[in-house]
């Protein structure tokens, strides 16, 4: 077997035996793609559970809409997404991002994600505030396009289980792009599934005991453990 097929097929390895133990994970967890961008900006730096208050506020307020965030005073803004931490400067990421969807493509989400994928990549980057992380979980979950989205989590679990041992994120971006089939779906699950690992075993202090990938990690059967 070449040495793709076996990469491809450890990876697999990893995504079934994840999927096996936490189950679909349905991510991302919102009701509209506009809900996944405003997620996506503000839970940068902090819980999920924070960033799931702050959208309840815009929620209760019915500001949850790119026009009325563009337009928004940014106090009342800031005030709504508060739980979420640094709110002064996620208020003005968050509206800077909606003046720009406005200005650009009149708030329309269909005219901003209707193009080539690299373009649109390019332009999230361009924009205050918004890191690879940001821009492809907008893609991948809003955006519906071909984007593997890696974190801290996706850097700790590759180089613990001896699959990858890369720290920039290209490199660990077009590892998994390169040996996963094309597949949205998948993809959507790996990196939710990746992070729930992250969270209950791969922690910074791993808990390998009773991680399902144990038997396939090198760190997890060294005798770190
Ligand atoms: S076995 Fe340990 S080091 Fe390996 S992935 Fe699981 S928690 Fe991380």
């Amino acid at each position: 077997m070449c040495n793709l097929v076996i990469t491809m097929s450890k990876l697999m390895n990893i995504y079934k035996k994840l999927l096996k133990h936490f189950g679909r994970q349905h991510w991302w967890p919102a009701e509209t793609r506009f809900e996944v961008i405003v997620g996506a900006i503000l839970t940068q730096n902090t819980s999920w559970k924070n960033v799931e208050k702050a959208i309840l506020n815009l929620k209760k307020e019915k500001m949850l809409n790119n026009k009325k965030i563009a337009n928004v005073d940014i106090r009342k803004l800031e005030s709504l997404i508060q739980p979420s931490g640094f709110y002064k400067q996620k208020s003005e990421r968050l509206k800077k991002f909606c003046k720009y969807l406005d200005r650009n493509y009149n708030s329309d989400l269909n005219k901003f994600f209707n193009r080539n994928t690299d373009e649109i990549r390019n332009e999230l980057l361009s924009l205050n505030g918004i890191g690879n992380e940001t821009a492809d979980s907008i893609l991948l979950y809003a955006g519906e396009k071909l984007k593997f989205v890696v974190d801290a989590y996706t850097v700790r679990m590759c180089e613990r289980t001896g699959i990858k041992n890369a720290k920039k994120y290209d490199e660990l971006q077009s590892f998994f792009e390169k040996n996963l089939p094309k597949n949205i779906k998948l993809y959507k699950e790996f990196h939710a599934l990746i992070v729930e690992l992250g969270k209950n075993f791969c922690r910074r202090k791993p808990e390998c005991d009773g991680c399902p990938l144990k038997d396939v990690c090198k760190y997890g059967s060294s005798s770190h453990n």
